[in-house]
């Protein structure tokens, strides 16, 4: 596992600061043995744990700054070991997270990170508290909520730098309980199969609606994996309307 993470994000550009493969290395072994007991994932080989949920992950990192929104790092700062990632400082929410993915291994990969991670299912939610305590991760909230109710709170609402979020739901309904969450100037980016033309397209009033502005999509080959995805970025251009997100029946039943 270890070398696969050392080649495989020094194929996508990223630099990991110290322990981070390590931590890794170690949050699989969390992983796997909590999968015992509990519904986490079901990649269980450690090769694949690395590449389908490690690098993907990572590939936010390495990519999400593609579409243009984040200014590249000065030249003093890239005098510095390791160089300062764009996600460096800013405050991150991923939606859906189940098993941390791909927030935690974010958070890892950058340390500086104020990482929230949000999912419905309590068992979770408990298990990624005990994953930060092992790890050391300090600056990650692990809360069990629904995200179409917890953007309704003002503490929550228009004011994260980055949203993110993996395997949750189709893209419009996902931008309905992602983007409220987004500072204005800030971005969502949705992790995507590269099939997701459709599903984008049809993402277009979902996108206008709730303040954003849909920008192009980057898909990257995962490193060994044989496979490529797609982000989706989407940047906030204004805030979200008061009334969205809807309950979860209605943002099901009646995509914006
Ligand atoms: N993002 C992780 C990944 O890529 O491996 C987990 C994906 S899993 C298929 C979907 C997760 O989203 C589940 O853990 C589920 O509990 C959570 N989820 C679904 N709808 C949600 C909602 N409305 N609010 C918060 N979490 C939700």
């Amino acid at each position: 596992m270890k070398d696969i993470l050392i080649q495989g994000l020094a194929e996508m550009g990223l630099t990991p600061p110290s322990g981070a493969v390590d931590k890794l290395c170690r949050y699989s072994q969390l992983l796997l043995e909590q999968n015992q007991v509990m519904n986490l994932t079901a990649i269980t080989q450690p090769d694949q744990i690395a590449r389908l949920h490690f690098l993907d992950s990572a590939a936010v990192l390495a990519y999400g700054d593609r579409a243009g929104l984040e200014p590249a790092p000065t030249k003093a700062q890239r005098g510095l070991d390791p160089t300062p990632t764009w996600l460096a400082g800013k405050s991150l929410i991923d939606v859906g997270t189940g098993a941390g993915f791909p927030g935690l291994v974010l958070k890892i990969l950058e340390p500086s990170l104020s990482l929230t991670l949000v999912d419905s299912l309590g068992k979770r939610v408990n298990w990624l508290h005990e994953v930060c305590e092992v790890l050391f991760l300090d600056g990650v909230r692990c809360l069990h909520a629904r995200a179409e109710e917890l953007a309704l709170q003002p503490e929550f609402r228009d004011s994260f730098d980055l949203a993110v979020s993996r395997a949750v739901a189709s893209y419009p309904l996902l931008c309905e309980l992602c983007l409220p969450y987004v500072r204005v100037g800030g971005k969502f980016v949705a992790m995507k199969s590269v099939e997701s033309n459709l599903e984008i397209a049809s993402g277009a009033t979902s996108v206008e609606r709730l303040g954003g502005r849909q920008l192009e999509a980057i898909d990257y080959p995962i490193p060994g994996a044989g496979v490529t995805h797609r982000l989706v970025p989407v940047k906030k251009i204004s805030p979200t309307p008061k009334g969205l997100p809807r309950s979860w029946g209605k943002i099901k039943k009646t995509p914006l």
